[in-house]
């Protein structure tokens, strides 16, 4: 605390990011990032904008970006909100539509840095339980509520919520903001921007960080109706007006433009997460069923801090959360063959 501190900076509880150690040779398996490297078409893209056109500013709009985005959906452009990461597109959504004076929704196990948001923004908020089987129950989100958001597949449990359900939560909330956070839909879910056209009161959330490898360059996405966009232009543009930088549009617009290469990670990571799966079963672990880059698993007698510890000593990074519920489980990103291998060998031998 200081006395040039704004008062309300005293009060912030802000979001701990999963560690980047600056340690070579480590096997990181703690922050869902793709182990397969950007499409050497985003690099190419990347570089060619490697001129003097950076002494000039970006497009604002991000117009080129938001049309190709626009095509691979079958959506239009307006429909389309660009950000720096989903991190920020989520910050401008629940500034600029969760402020109803009513308490806004997400499961009590979910992303946490939303009630980071709240707390920047003074939001009320009400922790929906999960499941016992760690499942979104839909009846549970038709009560009265400022806004809904969750990540579907759920983070950190990798559990997938059919589009049916999501669809009857839409329909339970036709006058507040339903927002679906799809940073891991490309695992093997399906997207709800189908639904677009037909709830008005859906926003979606992507990011280019996951399943298109591109957490370095910061660029995420929602999709709703203009209406929506609009109120999250008006954030935006009262915050920051290019918060898009030219390598960042060239690159993201390249990846979207190399699908092969992308189905080629995403396919790569899920047939990964299949073999993980089974031989941490066989190995004594309850693992979640899982549609995102990422599986949480408890042992049947090992705690997970133990076996975090246990990792780590051999340079091998997962994420433990010591929280009520889930402090038994290990959240493990999905990795290379040789990455899983190294860890599948050392959960052996402890
Ligand atoms: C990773 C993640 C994000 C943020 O992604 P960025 O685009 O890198 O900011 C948002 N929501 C969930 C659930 C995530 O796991």
């Amino acid at each position: 605390m200081s006395k040039f501190w704004s008062p309300l900076v005293n009060d912030l509880v802000p979001y701990v990011p999963g560690e980047q150690p600056k340690m070579a040779n480590l096997v990181k398996l703690n922050t869902n990032e793709n182990p397969f490297g950007p499409s050497p078409k985003v690099i190419e893209a990347i570089q060619a904008e490697l001129n003097d056109g950076l002494r000039l500013y970006p497009d604002p709009e991000g117009e080129s970006l938001r049309e190709t985005i626009a095509a691979y959906h079958k959506i239009t452009p307006e429909q389309i909100f660009l950000g720096n990461g989903s991190d920020e597109v989520l910050a401008h959504i629940f500034f600029g539509l969760f402020q109803h004076g009513e308490p806004i929704l997400f499961p009590d196990i979910t992303y946490s840095f939303y009630p980071v948001y709240c707390g920047l923004y003074n939001i009320e908020s009400k922790k929906v339980p999960l499941t016992e089987s760690f499942e979104i129950n839909p009846e549970d989100f038709k009560q009265p509520n400022g806004g809904v958001i969750f990540p579907n597949p759920n983070a950190p449990t990798g559990r997938y919520l059919e589009l049916q359900y999501v669809e009857e939560i839409l329909a339970a909330n036709p006058n507040r903001v339903v927002v679906v956070d799809e940073a891991y839909i490309d695992f093997g879910g399906e997207s709800a921007i189908t639904l677009v056209d037909k709830y008005p009161n859906l926003l979606v959330s992507q990011t280019l960080s996951k399943a298109r490898s591109l957490a370095g360059l910061r660029v995420g996405f929602a999709v709703g109706h203009p209406d929506l966009i609009e109120a999250l232009n008006r954030v935006k543009n009262s915050f920051n007006s290019y918060p898009l930088d030219r390598l960042a549009l060239a690159g993201a617009k390249a990846a979207y433009e190399d699908e092969a290469w992308f189905r080629k990670c995403c396919d790569g990571v899920i047939s990964e997460r299949e073999r993980v799966t089974a031989v941490l079963e066989g190995l004594g672990f309850e693992v979640l069923p899982s549609k995102a880059n990422f599986i949480f698993a408890r042992h049947k007698e090992q705690p997970g801090e133990v076996l975090a510890k246990g990792l780590r000593e051999q340079g091998i990074i997962v994420r433990h959360f010591n929280k009520p519920r889930i402090s038994e489980f290990l959240r493990i990103t999905i990795g290379t063959v040789e990455q899983n291998d190294a860890l599948i060998a050392r959960l052996e031998s402890l």
